[in-house]
């Protein structure tokens, strides 16, 4: 049966004419995949659906939210049971209490707790807080990681520009660029060099200790050690962006599962089980100077709404439940590992790195630990692999650079169905 998806480029080319590129987040237009985007109408479980009726294995998942699948009953019955009470009051509920409560008991290094409505909320909440905890001005983050769109953190060095931020995007700020100084994940001793230079300026250093933006990359032996040191020691904050891996490297997230102990740490995804969230936290000393009960600033309408807390805490419940992780991270071996073999037995570049339920595979010979290492991946290569999967029922993230997600919804059987298309598709690339 041939693929057809004429539905699809007809709802793309109408979106394009009102919305910038036909999508509300860059990444949803699959540019750098070289087809239109699919149009999706529902999703159930492990699958969603297109306009066309095209049905798919889904390993985005939103992106990394929908780690119980889509439409779990509990989580719908949860937002069913509160849409009927009313959606927002801009007031306090009980319920924002319980979650608070639930994510400090998996993340001990967090003592407080500040719902917000997105990553970029939560990352830009974050280095407020660290610049007026330090009165210092500086950032540093990791180049290829990804934190959200705020102008402070679109920021990716120039080859050698250590000392100043580059802006990525126009309409970023030279001199907010300029307090964000871009560091090689993995490289310490470059870390190190930085903090020599000008640590007293340094405010904090944000990272994903797991880097999920870049493809993921593991941190290598030693280094989030290092880092967690490091900042120790010139008195900057550590802030762990666990958007993407709160919840699903492990439960207790990446801090848990490498056993590190962070300032302060970002979250979102996840706890909103589908719904806008996104939340920081940290040590008591620094979250106690956010208003109003001190004077660092932040705010927001539907900051802690309760259809998005109640389908938070669903999620997590969920996750606690006897061996999810193992699970989880038992079907993410099994899917990496199988890709790689097969890709090995079409004589094809490849490596791989996978944690909890998160992985990439990489169209590439060169060991991925950086952003540098990651770029000697074939694109062209990855683009093919992505739209020949994609006519075979299996929905990746449209690009070479992005994680692929499991959720409780994926059985065995769905990995095998996975791997036995990919069988296919890797021996004609
Ligand atoms: N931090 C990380 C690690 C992320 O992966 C993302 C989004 N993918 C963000 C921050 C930004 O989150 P949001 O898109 O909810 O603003």
């Amino acid at each position: 049966m041939s693929f057809v998806d004429d539905k699809s480029r007809h709802a793309f080319s109408k979106a394009q004419k009102v919305i910038p590129g036909g999508v509300n987040s860059p990444v949803r237009a699959f540019k750098s995949v070289g087809r239109d985007p699919v149009f999706i109408d529902r999703g159930e479980g492990a699958h969603i659906w297109d306009i066309d009726g095209n049905r798919y294995l889904d390993f985005v998942g939103s992106w990394g939210p929908l780690i119980v699948g889509h439409a779990h009953p509990d989580v719908v019955a949860a937002i069913k049971r509160v849409a009927e009470r009313g959606t927002s009051y801009g007031a306090p509920t009980e319920v924002e209490t319980v979650l608070a409560e639930e994510v400090l008991k998996a993340y001990p290094s967090m003592e407080m707790i500040r719902m917000v409505n997105s990553g970029t909320e939560a990352t830009m909440s974050a280095l407020r807080l660290a610049r007026g905890a330090t009165g210092r001005t500086k950032i540093v983050k990791f180049e290829g990681c990804y934190h959200g769109h705020s102008d402070q953190l679109l920021i990716k060095a120039g080859s050698g520009a250590l000392t100043f931020g580059v802006p990525t995007s126009p309409g970023v700020p030279t001199q907010i660029a300029a307090t964000t100084i871009s560091a090689q994940f993995n490289d310490l001793e470059g870390l190190r060099e930085i903090f020599q230079r000008e640590g007293e300026e340094i405010a904090g250093v944000i990272l994903e200790p797991v880097a999920g933006n870049m493809g993921v990359v593991l941190p290598e032996e030693g280094f989030l050690q290092g880092v967690r040191s490091l900042t120790e020691e010139f008195g900057a904050l550590l802030i762990f962006d666990e958007v993407m891996t709160g919840f699903r490297v492990s439960y207790g997230g990446a801090q848990g599962y490498y056993g590190i102990d962070p300032d302060l740490t970002c979250l979102g995804k996840v706890i909103g089980g589908g719904l806008p969230v996104g939340a920081y936290g940290g040590k008591r000393r620094f979250m106690e100077q956010i208003s109003p009960s001190g004077p660092i600033y932040q705010a927001g309408t539907l900051s802690g709404n309760p259809l998005a807390m109640n389908a938070g805490l669903a999620t997590l419940n969920l996750l606690q439940q006897p061996r999810v992780y193992e699970t989880l991270q038992h079907n993410t071996t099994r899917l990496a590992e199988g890709l790689k073999q097969l890709a090995q037995e079409a004589g094809l570049p490849i490596w791989v790195n996978a944690v909890g339920a998160m992985f990439s595979a990489f169209f590439t010979d060169t060991p991925v630990k950086d952003y540098t290492s990651a770029c000697t991946s074939d694109v062209g290569q990855f683009a093919k692999y992505f739209r020949a999967m994609l006519e075979k029922g299996i929905y990746l993230a449209p690009s070479q650079f992005e994680a692929v997600f499991l959720s409780t919804a994926h059985t065995e059987a769905d990995i095998d169905y996975t791997l036995e298309q990919a069988r296919i598709v890797l021996k004609t690339l």
